[in-house]
């Protein structure tokens, strides 16, 4: 499995400083997450519930672990515990119930907002308007163990690059937006997370700085 390590330190390279890698380990074995550690890499992203209680029990603890599937909220309870951030919330009551589980385990879990921009019907997230009325409502800041760290998109997946790049403009304009008008004072709302194996250079190019690659590092 040296093409792991291989595959990792490749995409590593292209990345620019201040550019946080996610390295997409879901449906990959415990033995494959433990190539890219013994690179140095520490944040993983997985997007099943069970599957991550059992790597997360099992892998060394310096492992930050980025949740970034449709997350239930009956099942927020079970990561609530170890999680490093959702990247995945596309609700109010997921928020809620985040806030309520960080609570109850004293701590306080970073997340972001998933956002709807693609032409597919079946990805999820908030539709911007959507978005925006939540942020209206004040909910940023009433729930203490939340950070709202910023915004999680998917583009179209699709071979046109101009309506890739299009959408990756509209995350930025709209976490500029919501950045001024609800999180200016706040310290933690600086995430971009766009781009995946196929686009995550294109998405660099459109201003992220938070891109989440699995199968180009686990094949
Ligand atoms: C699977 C997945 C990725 C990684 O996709 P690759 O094309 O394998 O790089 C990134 N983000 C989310 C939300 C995913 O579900």
């Amino acid at each position: 499995m040296s093409h792991i390590k291989t595959a990792i330190n490749e995409v590593r390279s292209t990345l620019p400083e201040g550019v946080t890698l996610v390295a997409v380990s879901k449906y990959h074995p415990t033995e494959a997450i433990e190539e890219a550690y013994s690179v140095g890499q520490r944040i993983f992203g997985e997007s099943i519930v069970q599957h991550l209680r059992v790597k997360a029990e099992t892998l060394p603890k310096d492992i930050r672990w980025h949740f970034i599937g449709h997350l239930q909220t009956n099942k927020v309870k079970y990561i609530a515990p170890f999680i490093a951030m959702i990247e995945s919330v596309d609700s109010e009551r997921l928020l809620i119930e985040i806030d309520r589980q960080a609570e109850r385990c004293g701590r306080v879990i970073d997340v972001l907002l998933e956002l709807h921009l693609a032409k597919e019907e079946t990805k999820s997230g908030f539709d911007p308007e959507e978005c925006l009325a939540l942020l209206e409502s004040g909910i940023a800041t009433k729930l203490p163990h939340i950070h709202i760290c910023g915004i999680m998109t998917m583009g179209t997946n699709t071979d046109d690059e101009a309506l890739i790049a299009s959408e990756f403009d509209k995350a930025y304009n709209f976490f500029t937006i919501i950045k001024q008008q609800f999180f200016s004072n706040s310290p933690y709302f600086t995430e971009c997370s766009w781009g995946m194996s196929d686009d995550y250079l294109l998405a660099i190019k459109h201003h992220s700085n938070h891109v989440r690659v699995g199968s180009r590092i686990f094949k």
